[in-house]
């Protein structure tokens, strides 16, 4: 074994989720056994719920956290608001986007999907096509991945929203929100969204283990008729127990408290500035993947994501040599790539506690490997690209005159 012996945890990982962890979140999860029905647990929920629907910018949502990730917020989505047989449109142009798809088809479900190759956006005018194809309003619901963490790619939620009104669809819009709430703008009111779904472990910045949902008063109206089957998510158990300050089962009570502190934490930083530091370092990012001369997944720079980057590789070459030497050699995760761009694709997450400092550090890295694996690389070329561009980009008062 030629181990260095450099522990893994000495460097943050650069996976899209789950993300690194900050200490005092690290302290906030680690509680003591406390009863669920004292009167403590509500004084931790109830501010939870309140600030979770500040972050997915809403006033008038009601939130919802189960023990679980983000597959169970899909499926609490589907399963609360539509009926066996129901119709959904959905587009697939990833992974994330693929699963929920298939989800909706175990569930009964009928999908009229609208299929892009992957490194594309939603195209809002094919799905404006089919709502106004939709005269009988058939289609139940509208199904989007707000940001395809596979292939690092973001889409339009507005356009979407504005292809319903424009045709007077009344269908619900649920939005998969896991890699951008938090992390990315996200306009639940704003955008017309009736259900949003995330999960705790990526802009949140905790382990893995709440699923996220908040559902409009739109789609609260449809939970008594909803009839897909449904008993542990089933929300109006979550509803009649919270106001008291109960749950209708044991609560993860660190991660709900977890939860608080996160959002103290987003909402101390502000979250326009939240949202501006993860596009700085993403931008940074793009530009080192600029000057290694690989192209991005995405299919073009405007819809690249802010919280991940997918970076194809040369034809030929695996990308999954980059993820796997990375972790051997220098202990450091980056993400592979998923379904049809496996082997194609490695992804650098950039989401949650992340910094420029840390950044810089994750593509220094990635530069070794490639040159390692003896891609044309040069070293430091892509950590100056980003260099140049974050001390360009400094706000006037930090700038240091010439
Ligand atoms: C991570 C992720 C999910 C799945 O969430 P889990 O918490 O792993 O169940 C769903 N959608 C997107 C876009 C994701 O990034």
């Amino acid at each position: 074994m030629t181990d260095r012996h450099v522990p893994a945890w000495h460097n943050p990982v650069f996976i899209p989720g789950p993300t690194n962890m900050p200490e005092a979140l690290r302290k906030a999860v680690d509680m003591p056994t406390m009863d669920h029905r004292s009167a403590a647990f509500p004084a931790i929920l109830h501010p939870t719920l309140k600030m979770v629907r500040q972050v997915l910018g809403s006033e008038t949502a009601e939130v919802f956290l189960f023990a679980g990730t983000g597959t169970l917020g899909w499926e609490t989505a589907i399963s609360n608001t539509l009926s066996p047989g129901d119709r959904v449109l959905a587009c697939e142009n990833g992974m994330f986007s693929r699963k929920w798809i298939d989800m909706c088809r175990r569930h009964g479900l009928e999908v009229e999907e609208i299929r892009v190759p992957w490194g594309e956006a939603i195209p809002a005018e094919r799905m404006a096509e089919a709502l106004a194809a939709d005269r009988g309003h058939a289609i139940r619901a509208v199904l989007a991945t707000h940001n395809e963490t596979a292939t690092g790619v973001r889409s339009d939620i507005a356009a979407i929203r504005a292809a319903l009104d424009a045709t007077g669809h009344p269908a619900l819009l649920m939005v998969d929100g896991v890699s951008s709430i938090a992390s990315m703008p996200f306009e639940m009111d704003g955008w017309g969204v009736d259900v949003a779904v995330t999960g705790s472990q990526k802009g949140f910045m905790l382990p893995a283990g709440l699923a996220v949902v908040g559902f409009s008063p739109k789609a609260l109206a449809l939970v008594e008729e909803a009839r897909l089957p449904r008993t542990y998510y089933d929300i109006r158990d979550m509803r009649g127990a919270y106001p008291s300050g109960g749950y209708p089962y044991t609560p993860p009570l660190g991660l709900i408290n977890g939860l608080k502190t996160a959002c103290e934490m987003l909402l101390e930083e502000g979250l326009d500035n939240v949202f501006a530091r993860h596009h700085r370092i993403a931008e940074g990012v793009r530009r080192a993947v600029r000057a290694w001369g690989l192209p991005l997944c995405a299919a073009s720079p405007e819809i690249a994501s802010d919280t991940v980057t997918a970076i194809r590789t040369l034809e030929g070459f695996d990308a999954n040599r980059i993820v796997a030497r990375a972790a051997e050699v220098y202990h450091v995760a980056f993400g592979a790539g998923l379904g049809d761009v496996a082997g194609r694709v490695f992804r650098i997450g950039h989401l949650g506690m992340m910094s420029e400092v840390m950044a810089l550090s994750g593509l220094a890295t990635a530069e070794m490997v490639m040159a390692d694996l003896g891609l044309p690389i040069t070293l430091g070329a892509g950590v100056a690209a980003a260099q140049d561009y974050w001390r360009r980009t400094l706000p006037e008062a930090l700038r240091m005159a010439a």
